[in-house]
């Protein structure tokens, strides 16, 4: 077997927020987007971030397992963790025969995400925005890999939870809601669900530690505004939950 090496920002448990139950959660580094909103700056560059060996992070998952109670095990978040494919899907490939509950949160733009398809029993992909030219404008890279994705997702997979980050002056108008359900409503299933998160500044202070200049302004989504828009995704016949 190949043993690659995979570079990890950060680790650490965390419950019900990142899968199901309790799970130990890795961050790996790096990211193709560059939202201005991000929480987690630091895990863009490509450059940082220690490497070690996927046998490794196996045997730290292994020695784990008592902590993955209420249904929890290990998931892989970012940065964008599809970016660090081939140990990712080495890693996942690695666990499999121990049957420890596996998650990812993606930004959904690799191409290659269905061969990790059946390797994920929990799929978190994010879904920013339904208009291709605004999110490359916001983050440079538009949503037909994550449109395609999700087609794929639709086809073969029984669960997928999916999220809208909420952000005022970006996806948030009603107009956007209703272009939202256009894509998402035909698409979604028995085991689907989406989740509305609303803007939020926690990362700000993240950007300036990192000499990088945090760029949103006025952001903030209004109660009325996030009751509307969900309500729109809801006559869409699109489960809403939170997590
Ligand atoms: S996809 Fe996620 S990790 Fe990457 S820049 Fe956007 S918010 Fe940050």
């Amino acid at each position: 077997m190949v043993i690659t090496d995979i570079r990890i920002l950060q680790k650490g448990f965390n419950y019900s927020q990142d899968g199901p139950g309790n799970r130990l959660v890795y961050h790996l580094q790096g990211c193709n987007l560059h939202c201005p909103w991000c929480s987690n700056p630091e895990s863009m560059s490509t450059a940082e971030g220690e490497g070690i060996s996927t046998e490794a992070v196996l045997k730290e998952i292994l020695i784990s397992e008592l902590m993955f109670f209420d249904g929890g095990g290990v998931t892989f978040t970012g940065g964008e963790p599809t970016l660090q494919f081939d140990a990712l899907k080495e890693l996942l490939t690695m666990l499999r025969p121990y049957g420890i509950s596996t998650a990812i949160e993606t930004n959904g733009t690799n191409p290659r995400l269905p061969e990790l398809f059946s390797l994920t029993d929990y799929l978190i992909m994010d879904f920013k925005h339904h208009s291709s030219d605004k999110l490359r404008e916001y983050t440079g890279v538009g949503n037909e890999t994550v449109i395609s994705n999700l087609k794929a997702a639709s086809q073969s997979r029984n669960q997928l939870l999916l999220r809208i980050p909420l952000i005022n002056g970006f996806n948030a108008s009603e107009e956007d809601a209703a272009g939202f359900a256009k894509i998402l409503s035909p698409l979604m299933k028995d085991g689907f669900a989406l989740e509305v998160l609303r803007y939020h500044e926690y990362g700000k202070d993240k950007w300036a530690q990192h000499g990088m200049q945090y760029t949103m302004q006025d952001a903030f989504v209004t109660d009325a505004q996030f009751d509307k828009f969900c309500s729109i995704l809801k006559n869409n016949s699109i489960k809403l939950v939170r997590t």
